[in-house]
């Protein structure tokens, strides 16, 4: 094999869920089609590395100073969903759940993998809710071991006394399920149906 070719489709294969078979096929299309794709797709690929960096509060990929979430004065209602990873908030975005600012951690604390709290974007929460007025922490965290591990440290880092709530999502999570496995409905009713704690 062309050595330029064996090299795209290493690439391609490491990518997430994608395995050498996948990466093939990509890498043929990609050399093989007239209508110019290939370029296109490295012209938006240097584009967004170039420019997408997180969102200094919060964390969500944006291309601005700060994220369109952050800068939405709609969202300054009090409420900050903490979630793991950018794609939480793609989930609940799309469902239509929330309307108020979130909060990427970037994982969740692990003893195996050695996550630690210095890994993760914790320590600017405490500002946020002197800053934007929070009332409400919403964990939208893993229902894993790992995920309750990080709400409580969360929790005992910001203490009681800040004058904020402390609730997460209802029963209708499974256990160690992601956000994404979650249809629209059983979101609703788990953000709805929220515990305080
Ligand atoms: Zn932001």
């Amino acid at each position: 094999m062309n050595i330029k070719i064996e090299k795209l489709i290493k690439q391609f294969a490491k990518l997430p869920r994608v395995g050498t078979r996948a990466a093939t096929r990509i890498v043929l299309s990609l050399l093989q089609d007239k209508t110019g794709k290939a370029n296109a797709l490295a012209t938006s690929l240097t584009d967004a590395t170039s420019t997408i960096h997180p969102c200094p509060v919060c964390g969500v990929l944006t291309d601005l100073e700060k994220c369109e979430y952050c800068c939405d004065a709609s969202r300054k209602n009090g409420q900050l969903c903490v979630v793991r990873d950018l794609s939480d908030v793609w989930v609940l975005e799309n469902s239509g759940v929330f309307h108020g600012r979130y909060h990427i951690l970037g994982g969740t604390l692990s003893g195996v993998s050695g996550v630690t709290p210095a890994d993760l974007n914790i320590s600017n929460i405490a500002s946020r809710i002197k800053e934007e007025e929070i009332t409400e922490i919403i964990f939208a965290l893993p229902n894993t071991v790992e995920g309750k591990t990080t709400q409580q440290y969360i929790i005992s880092v910001i203490g009681e006394n800040m004058g904020v709530t402390f609730s997460e999502l209802a029963s209708g999570v499974p256990l160690g399920g992601d956000l994404d496995y979650l249809d629209d409905g059983t979101l609703t009713l788990a953000f709805g149906g929220r515990k305080q704690l």
